[in-house]
């Protein structure tokens, strides 16, 4: 039976960086499940967005792929003979940025609509639009409709951005840090649209994110990243963190006192071993000379020696 989860499967990428090509996501398997809301978080840099580009099949054609994305019997990075309108019935995109994300020079009835003939849906008198646009608290929908871009506030695209989001009855949706510079009465019209959907709609999403109050309020689950690599995945781990980064990254929060992530040994560079060897107070030799792998503890998964 074809399932909905997302299967990833020992997955490498490269990208070039000033002409040399740089491991950002380092030999990832993880099964993300679907029916979950779940977070994907970390540092800048750590990979979270490419792992989301990855997911979705969005890499550059220049990338360096090794391992596989699987999804519905589809090998998403290496099956040629997916077409593009798969992904967009498949998948709904709530990107960061709202006034970026729209097409300035297209009303926002053109823009839902070229998301909606995808599967087929005229819409002539924009019922189903308004219906949507409605949901997302745009209850001023039909002059919506007829405005440009630039005419909305930021709340009002991004509200716009929810609706096409999920216009599609998506099987999943990927949310790419939706809250990221948008003031606070935004934010909070990021928080109240994605639990909107999560109470009325039975989407899977994954939602990559650096604000930890937003995924501790929407995610069933969180992945913590490192360094190309998820460490840590669970639905606990907010609460009970178990890999020394997850605990360290948590710490050098600002509502935990700003504890400075230190050097604790001589460790010049780790590639053999665990990535965060040259940071961790627990490191042993095998940490330096082996790569960890994921290690089950109760429901949580670590990639850690300390649970081996
Ligand atoms: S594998 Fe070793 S170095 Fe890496 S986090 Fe665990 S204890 Fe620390």
């Amino acid at each position: 039976m074809i399932d909905g989860n997302i299967y990833i499967e020992k997955l490498s990428v490269k990208l070039p960086v000033q002409k040399e090509y740089i491991n950002i996501i380092n030999d990832i398997s993880i099964k993300f499940e679907q029916n979950l809301f779940i977070g994907i978080i970390g540092e800048s840099g750590c990979g979270k967005s490419i792992l989301g580009n990855a997911i979705i099949g969005n890499l550059p054609p220049y990338a360096k792929v090794e391992g596989r994305v699987k999804y519905k019997n589809y090998d998403i990075l290496g099956d040629v003979k997916i077409s593009k309108d798969f992904y967009i019935k498949e998948w709904g995109i709530i990107p960061q940025n709202p006034s970026e994300s729209l097409i300035s020079i297209k009303s926002i009835t053109k823009q839902m609509q070229d998301i909606l003939s995808v599967n087929n849906i005229q819409d002539k008198n924009n019922d189903y639009k308004n219906k949507l646009l409605k949901f997302f608290g745009l209850n001023n929908s039909t002059e919506v409709l007829e405005k440009y871009p630039f005419e909305l506030s930021g709340g009002m695209q991004q509200r716009v951005l929810c609706a096409m989001g999920i216009s599609q009855s998506p099987k999943w949706i990927l949310a790419d840090e939706p809250t990221k510079g948008l003031d606070e009465h935004t934010s909070k019209i990021v928080y109240d649209n994605l639990f909107k959907i999560k109470i009325e709609h039975k989407y899977s999403m994954l939602i990559i994110s650096h604000d930890l109050s937003l995924v501790r309020q929407i995610c069933d689950k969180v992945a913590v990243m490192y360094y190309g690599q998820i460490v840590e995945y669970g639905d606990n781990i907010l609460n009970k963190p178990l890999h020394p980064y997850t605990q360290a990254f948590f710490g050098a929060l600002p509502e935990n006192g700003f504890q400075i992530i230190k050097e604790q040994n001589l460790i010049t560079e780790s590639q053999m071993g665990c990535s965060f060897a040259k940071y961790c107070r627990h490191c042993s030799n095998k940490c330096i000379q082996e790569n960890p792998e994921m290690y089950n503890v109760g429901e949580t998964k670590v990639r850690c020696f300390l649970y081996a």
